[in-house]
């Protein structure tokens, strides 16, 4: 997708902090950390939402799942951390790249959502 913030940074237009990538999935660190440590791994295809994702994408949803745990014992984060998916206007997504935040640090993340 020609505008896609993240597409352009899996295509080397904007900078990043890379983590990892693969064939099929991408890992940065977030610009704005909200926790010590803050990455994000996505699909190198450009799907939009989670609400716009199916089968067909299965594979690839599974990779970015399945990489999670190895890459947040790279980050240190060994005693558990907190993965976040926002899915649009109600879920506060502002990235429609579909993504998986992965925040932790030292100390607990604290309550699931704000009341
Ligand atoms: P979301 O609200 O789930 O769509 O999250 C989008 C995330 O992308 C936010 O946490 C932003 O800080 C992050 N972000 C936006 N632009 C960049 C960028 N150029 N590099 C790294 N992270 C970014
Ligand atoms: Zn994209």
């Amino acid at each position: 997708m020609p505008d896609c913030i993240f597409c352009q940074i899996i295509r080397g237009e904007i900078p990043c902090r890379k983590i990892y990538e693969d064939a099929d999935i991408f890992a940065f660190h977030d610009i704005h950390p909200q926790q010590p440590v803050h990455f994000m791994i996505i699909p190198k295809q450009h799907i939009a939402t989670l609400y716009d994702a199916n089968e067909s994408h299965q594979a690839v949803l599974g990779k970015v799942l399945a990489k999670a745990g190895e890459l947040a014992r790279i980050a240190g984060l060994d005693d558990g951390f907190r993965t976040i998916i926002n899915t649009g206007r109600v879920g506060g997504q502002e990235v429609y790249h579909l993504h998986i935040h992965i925040l932790g640090g030292p100390d607990p993340v604290g309550p699931m959502v704000r009341r």
